[in-house]
């Protein structure tokens, strides 16, 4: 099972190595297989891809965002031909299983260039302000050279969220993939040009840690948007800042998810799996916390327990299987060290915590998990896991419950399941999060805002709000008559 690509970096239309990079290797999640060798760029490299967009942007900028919306909905229109494709080595890259990655990582990313490439054309107008004979008008100018940085848990995704947006809007772009997934950028990379993407607008870098800090310190660059944990987003907007960029960042979380007694029991439990356990638990915006009220704790709990032991764990290219593995190792390694410590602080595991029995023992494979009796001041409460283990938390009433989802430094999302409107209404008006649901969790349709407040980050993916992202103002005030000095 290879996935080679036929070099580590795409710069300026074209495929370029350097082995000069220091190397390293793409596995496969669910055999430990090496799927790809690939090289981290070299500053030459770095340099190289900066240059290219730098170059490449006027020209891009200066056409009408009608036709620069119209190549970015034919790379949607590939990508959907290609779906399966993309979707097998979304696969390979994560170990996301086939029955989630062919509805929701290259179909996301499509939807980002459909949407984007269909706003286009009226989402970048200007305003005219009236003065009373004078008048000024505001365009909305991009920023040049953006530089996106991704995680590796919707790889395909992330790079599509962050170039449909900069490269509609007249920027171009550099793109680094985590190093763990390295592979569905390039081939989004191939497709925007063979979508008819002029040359150097969208280039991908690989890299880690080390390189990424090349891009953020570059003086041409305009714009960094990251998807990453918060202690990277600290130091990435640290960084940024020094040279005072435009930055947009999506960090971690510890969402709440609040189950109300009147809720649709079987919905809520749904939501809370999906929100715990789909992608392995890699999900940012997860509902970790799952806030259950007191009465209907026992009914709850004993059918979240039926229901993720029937979860079908194995190959990920069997259309069959609802949960992989974990994206690394080392990933792995940190969540079961999570759930020793819920163990050791006290917390009951209601099921999961171990290896499963069905796969290979070289993959990085986890039970999903559940924590009951969880307090707000346990470890597991309060750090961001990143895998599939769900808090279970009880709780009496409305006011104590805002107060502890409240309570943490995070503020991506939050989830309410309540069969009441109006409080379902009072309740998310009082929660701390950037991204919340009613009945419902984790969706993210293009058309609606996603980020986070908080810790979480700042800034917007999706929806028109993104193109303030990654634009700015230009305001122009028209004399009519002659100017009055008073000298
Ligand atoms: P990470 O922070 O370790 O790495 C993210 C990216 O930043 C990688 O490409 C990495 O190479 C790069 N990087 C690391 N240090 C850097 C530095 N000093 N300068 C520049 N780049 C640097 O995150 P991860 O482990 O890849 O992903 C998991 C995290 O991402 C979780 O915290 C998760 O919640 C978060 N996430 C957030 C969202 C969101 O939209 N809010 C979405 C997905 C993941």
């Amino acid at each position: 099972m290879k996935a080679q690509p036929p070099a580590s970096h795409f710069i300026d239309g074209e495929y370029v190595e350097d082995i000069d990079g220091t190397a390293f290797a793409s596995i496969y999640p669910a055999t430990g297989e090496v799927i790809a060798r690939l090289h981290a760029a070299t500053p030459a490299i770095v340099e190289k891809a900066i240059a290219a967009a730098k170059r490449a942007q006027p020209e891009w900028a200066a056409m009408s965002p009608t036709v620069r919306g119209r190549i970015l909905k034919r790379a949607a229109e590939i990508m959907r031909e290609r779906n399966r494709e993309l979707s097998e080595l979304e696969t390979l890259d994560t170990g996301k299983p086939i029955q989630e990655t062919i509805v929701a990582d290259p179909t996301s990313g499509a939807d980002a260039f459909e949407f984007f490439g269909g706003v286009a054309a009226a989402a970048l107008n200007g305003d005219y302000i009236p003065l009373g004979g004078d008048f000024a008008f505001t365009k909305r100018v991009p920023l040049g050279v953006c530089v996106g940085i991704g995680a590796w848990n919707y790889p395909q995704q992330i790079a599509c969220w962050k170039g449909a947006p900069a490269l509609v809007a007249g920027n171009a772009m550099v793109f680094k993939p985590s190093e763990n997934t390295p592979l569905g950028a390039l081939k989004i990379a191939e497709i925007l040009i063979e979508a008819g993407l002029p040359k150097g607008l969208y280039n991908v870098i690989q890299g880690d840690r080390t390189t990424g800090p090349l891009l953020v310190n570059h003086r041409q660059v305009a714009k960094v948007s990251l998807t990453g944990s918060v202690e990277t987003g600290k130091k990435v907007a640290g960084a940024a800042a020094s040279s005072l960029k435009h930055v947009t960042m999506e960090l971690g979380g510890k969402s709440p998810l609040i189950v109300f007694d009147d809720a649709d029991l079987e919905s809520a439990i749904g939501g809370a799996m999906l929100g715990n356990f789909y992608s392995t638990g890699q999900v940012c915006s997860n509902g970790t916390r799952v806030f259950v009220q007191k009465d209907i704790r026992d009914r709850f709990l004993s059918r979240l327990k039926e229901r993720t032991e029937k979860i079908v764990i194995g190959d990920p290219m069997d259309e069959a299987t609802q949960l992989g593995p974990m994206v690394s190792r080392a990933q792995l390694d940190k969540v079961f060290s999570y759930i020793e410590k819920g163990k050791a602080e006290g917390a009951t595991l209601l099921t999961g915590g171990g290896i499963p029995n069905n796969v290979s023992a070289e993959g990085t494979y986890i039970q999903p998990t559940v924590f009951a009796d969880v307090t707000d001041e346990m470890t597991i409460c309060r750090e961001e896991i990143f895998g599939p283990v769900m808090c279970v938390l009880d709780f009496d009433n409305e006011e104590e419950v805002i107060a502890r989802a409240n309570g943490t430094e995070f503020g991506l999302s939050a989830g309410v399941f309540t069969s009441d409107l109006t409080r379902a209404h009072r309740v998310v008006d009082q929660l701390e999060a950037g991204t919340l649901w009613i009945n419902t969790y984790n969706l993210a349709p293009v058309e609606v805002p996603f980020g986070g407040s908080k810790q979480s980050g700042f800034g917007r993916e999706n929806s028109l709000a993104a193109l303030n992202h990654y634009t700015e103002l230009k305001s122009v005030y028209v004399a009519m008559g002659k100017v009055e000095a008073p000298y």
